[in-house]
């Protein structure tokens, strides 16, 4: 697979309004990097305010970064214009968690899904176009589907529509942003299905941005876990899921729902304490107010993302990394 997306060192900074009397710096993004391969499929896994969507607003460049680089194809587009972005907008699509508001619905579902098209000046072959994207996620007929309006549709039809839009184009990049946080439950695991399904039959490069953790684990083949604007740890899904290195995955891990002897979903533990505000970030290790482990170095230095195991990364001073062969198989240790 080759190098589709990378991201190097991306910081993104603004001023965020503090009541009426002014504004205080908030870092979104601190220094973060990541690669996606063609036809990969990366998770993106945090709570709220862990900077994911901004993030992928960052990988979409509906977002320029403060500092650092973004490059597509193996060209550097971080600050090219809008008419420059022209073409790498018709290779790259963004699915939204809102099915609702990010459907006009003033327009029929086969104008909606037509769009891109148009906003392309894609001639040839619409119609088809449109009826195909519409089969394809399981809207049909398409005849009768594209004359609908989006308040004739359910919730998880709605999300439907917004990823054949997406795919009308047949991109090379799709970022997903929590695409089934807001479908009803019944729909969530069809529409993830769905998208591992097109994206194994196109050999879309998906980037999955998403809160849990569960279903990152069915639908990526690496996840990079977010805290506060960091990447916190990265690798293969089944390595990272499976021999968590860093204290927050590990308490993302324990949140997940399991079933219980009544057959209902029993959340087992929540990540402790509050997710703290990107405007005030604990010093250190941004987790430190939070990890069971912390200990004097914590709250004092960042820990650096460093790669404790063959093609797995963690930033945690619980890791050391500088002996990593050495270390395999051992039970972490402080300083
Ligand atoms: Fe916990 Fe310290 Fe590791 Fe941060 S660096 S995750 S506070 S042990």
């Amino acid at each position: 697979m080759s190098l589709l997306l990378a991201v190097d060192g991306a910081v993104v900074e603004f001023q965020a309004r503090k009541g009426l009397l002014g504004s205080v710096p908030v870092r979104a993004l601190d220094g973060v990097s990541l690669r996606l391969d063609r036809g990969e499929t990366l998770a993106l896994v945090g709570e709220s305010g862990s900077g994911k969507t901004t993030l992928a607003r960052v990988c979409l460049r509906l977002q320029e970064p403060t500092r650092g680089r973004v490059s597509f194809d193996g060209q550097d587009i971080t600050h090219w214009t809008a008419k420059r972005l022209q073409q790498f907008r018709r290779r790259s699509q963004g699915i939204f968690q809102d099915p609702f508001s990010s459907l006009d619905t003033n327009m029929t579902v086969g104008q909606i899904v037509e769009e891109p098209l148009v906003i392309h000046g894609l001639r040839d072959g619409r119609q088809e176009a449109v009826y195909k994207a519409l089969e394809e996620v399981k809207l049909t007929p398409p005849q009768e589907m594209a004359a609908k309006f989006p308040h004739m549709l359910s919730g998880g039809q709605r999300q439907r529509v917004a990823i054949a839009r997406a795919l009308v184009l047949q991109p090379e990049l799709v970022v997903a942003d929590e695409p089934v946080s807001m479908v009803d439950a019944s729909s969530r695991a069809e529409i993830l299905y769905l998208l591992r399904e097109l994206q194994e039959r196109h050999g879309t490069a998906f980037l999955y941005i998403t809160h849990d953790i569960a279903t990152a684990y069915h639908f990526s083949q690496r996840i990079a876990v977010m805290y506060l604007g960091r990447i916190v740890e990265t690798g293969a899904t089944r390595e990272v899921i499976g021999n968590p290195l860093h204290p927050y995955t590990q308490a993302l891990l324990k949140a997940v729902p399991e079933p219980d002897p009544d057959n209902r979903l029993r959340r087992r533990a929540v990540v402790e304490g509050e997710p703290p505000s990107p405007a005030h970030p604990p010093s250190g290790c941004h987790f430190h107010p939070r990890c069971p482990y912390t200990f004097e170095r914590c709250p004092v230095q960042a820990p650096p993302l460093l790669e404790v195991r063959p093609g797995h990364w963690a930033a945690c001073h619980l890791w050391p990394g500088a002996d990593v062969a050495a270390r395999l198989g051992e039970k972490p240790q402080k300083g």
